[in-house]
């Protein structure tokens, strides 16, 4: 879905990266983690544009050029970290409809699309409430809503999941997975390593440069390499290798519910 060839890209003061290589697959959920200052929102930005590089990047097969950043946009939808940052309305529902009326949508359709995505978000209700006065669960839901609506092939989230509680990440968490069945791609950057559970295949960013990547089975057997750039293994992980040395599991349970129910037994 993204394809990326030889990304070289510096600020004025600052090489970020030197022929960079990456594949966001088609209908995978791929996972970029690395600490604070590794890169990770400098790639978002150049994905969508916002910044000139050098080497080759295509979305969905077209070559991310400056003249057809529009189209480009088309087929992606960012969530950022921040919600209040990206809110531009009075209304979730005018904030939802934004994103359709730079797109040029029809007013009948935008009212179709808001309703479809707020229901399936489980957000219908507050659609005429001011999104700064939500809490953060459902800003971040009404900033994911933003970013689904006009049906876009490939979800970028920039530490969308940091600023919610256990609880409501685990929940968004299993609409992403969801979505994802559904078939859409899905590349979620992250500086916690606990948001790449889900993840098909995770790249470890490091100063721009890529020190790790794999499938996530790969990626944690790397345990030195991981602590090295500062990283424990995720607590799933950390708890099925101790139950698996007890002979309780047999392999790494990475899901919680899945974990109480083969222990309840
Ligand atoms: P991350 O998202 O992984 O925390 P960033 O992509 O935000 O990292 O930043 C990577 C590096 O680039 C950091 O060292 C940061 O200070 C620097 N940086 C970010 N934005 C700019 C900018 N506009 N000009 C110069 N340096 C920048
Ligand atoms: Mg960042």
């Amino acid at each position: 879905m993204i394809t990326i060839r030889n990304l070289t890209f510096k600020y004025r003061t600052k090489d970020m990266f030197d022929n960079v290589d990456m594949d966001i697959e088609k209908g995978k959920i791929t996972s970029i983690i690395g600490p604070n200052g590794s890169g990770k929102s400098t790639l978002v930005k150049i994905l969508v544009g916002l910044y000139r590089y050098n080497g080759k990047i295509e979305i969905n097969n077209i070559p991310l050029l400056k003249d057809n950043r529009k189209e480009i946009r088309k087929n992606i939808g960012v969530v950022f970290t921040n919600p209040d940052n990206q809110f531009v309305a009075e209304t979730v529902m005018d904030d939802i409809a934004f994103t359709l009326e730079n797109m040029n949508y029809k007013k009948i359709d935008i009212r179709k699309k808001i309703e479809e995505v707020s229901k399936y978000l489980g957000i219908y209700d507050i659609l005429e409430c001011n999104p700064h006065d939500l809490n953060s669960n459902q800003k971040q839901l009404v900033s994911l809503a933003s970013a689904l609506v006009h049906d876009p092939k490939i979800l970028i989230l920039d530490e969308a999941l940091t600023m919610l509680d256990l609880y409501d990440k685990e929940k968004i968490l299993k609409i992403l997975k969801e979505l994802n069945s559904k078939g859409l791609t899905i590349l979620n950057i992250s500086h916690d390593i606990e948001d790449t559970l889900i993840s098909d295949k995770i790249y470890v960013l490091d100063k721009g440069k890529i020190v790790l990547s794999g499938t996530k089975e790969e990626v944690y057997k790397e345990e030195d390499k991981l602590h090295k750039l500062g990283f424990e293994l995720p607590f799933m992980v950390e708890l099925s290798n101790r139950l698996m040395f007890y002979d309780l599991i047999d392999h790494v349970i990475y899901d919680m519910e899945e974990m109480v129910d083969i222990l309840w037994k």
